[in-house]
């Protein structure tokens, strides 16, 4: 195989994001009020002022309109309650993005659970993921939705076909399972405890890896002509390198994604999706 296997998540989330910036003018052409997302930071970890400064900045890009709150880290988990239904109940405010993780003392499930379901643009809340498992319009999480763009993309047939999700978190490998049975796949979710992990990859046609563990699939992992997607973003002396081995599996794949450069793009193209989805979902309420 040639470098023409590689995907090229970059090229995909441009594209994404000129399909949302345009949709974007046309909502607000046809009378809607622009488009909000609210973004929340409670604290002041580097990197996650760089994630939230980017989201932001994309927001704007897309014609959105972006709004702030930043709480110190000390603050309470009445605060920052108390910001979430402020946000809630402000029928200016199209989405809600908290960005995690949070200090300690605040618990990130419990706030999760209580953003609106209809501006929920990371789709985590649990009326959500509900709809996710029920096959019902909804949000959804933005990795696994940039995930299931990229293979459609890439023309992947996902009809009958053996997927391998290795990871089984809630932010990516459950929401992925369940948008690839959606898509009539048959999957087979791996996780830590599984018995033979590399034999269970191997059976699979599209083997999808989020763990978190630098270059772990190898070549032994994957058979000939398999598409392999790594959403693992491991920071090592060596540089952002995925969970999978890309220079001994590229020659194998029929197609792969590289870190960075793959599924990375994606994930902020489709919170802007999301964002102008639930703008949408929520022209209806305000009628
Ligand atoms: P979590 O730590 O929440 O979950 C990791 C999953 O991997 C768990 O289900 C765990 O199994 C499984 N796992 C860990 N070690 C092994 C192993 N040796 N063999 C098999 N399975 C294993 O991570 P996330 O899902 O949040 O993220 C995974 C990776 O994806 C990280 O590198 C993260 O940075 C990246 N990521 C990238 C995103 C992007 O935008 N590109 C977005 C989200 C995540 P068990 O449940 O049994 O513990």
């Amino acid at each position: 195989m040639t470098a023409d296997n590689i995907i090229d998540g970059k090229a995909i989330a441009a594209d994404v994001k000129e399909r949302v910036k345009r949709e974007v003018a046309e909502w607000i052409d046809a009378g809607n009020p622009q488009p909000v997302l609210a973004t929340i930071l409670v604290g002041d970890d580097p990197a996650s002022q760089v994630y939230v400064g980017s989201k932001r900045r994309t927001t704007e890009e897309m014609g959105m309109r972006s709004i702030h709150h930043e709480l110190p880290a000390d603050a309470t988990q009445e605060e920052v309650a108390e910001l979430i239904e402020q946000l809630n109940d402000d029928s200016d405010v199209n989405g809600i993005l908290f960005q995690l993780p949070a200090p300690p003392q605040i618990d990130d499930e419990a706030m999760t659970e209580l953003i609106d379901p209809l501006k929920d643009v990371d789709g985590l809340t649990p009326v959500s993921i509900g709809h996710l498992v029920e096959g019902k319009p909804g949000m959804v999480p933005c990795t696994p939705l940039g995930v299931m763009e990229m293979l459609r993309r890439t023309s992947v047939e996902l009809e009958g076909a053996n997927v391998a999700v290795v990871g089984r978190s809630l932010l990516f490998g459950k929401p992925m399972a369940q948008l690839l049975i959606h898509a009539n796949a048959t999957v087979t979710q791996c996780h830590s405890r599984t018995r033979d992990l590399p034999g269970e990859c191997r059976r699979a046609d599209i083997v999808i890896v989020a763990i978190g563990r630098p270059k772990m699939v190898t070549a032994d992992y994957v058979k000939e002509g398999a598409v392999v997607i790594d959403v693992g973003i491991n920071r090592t002396e060596d540089g952002l390198v995925g969970d999978v081995d890309f220079d001994a599996v590229q020659p194998l794949a029929k197609a792969i994604t590289p870190v960075p450069g793959g599924v990375g793009p994606m994930t902020i193209a489709m919170l802007m999706h999301n964002a102008l989805a639930a703008a949408k979902l929520q022209a209806p309420v305000r009628a």
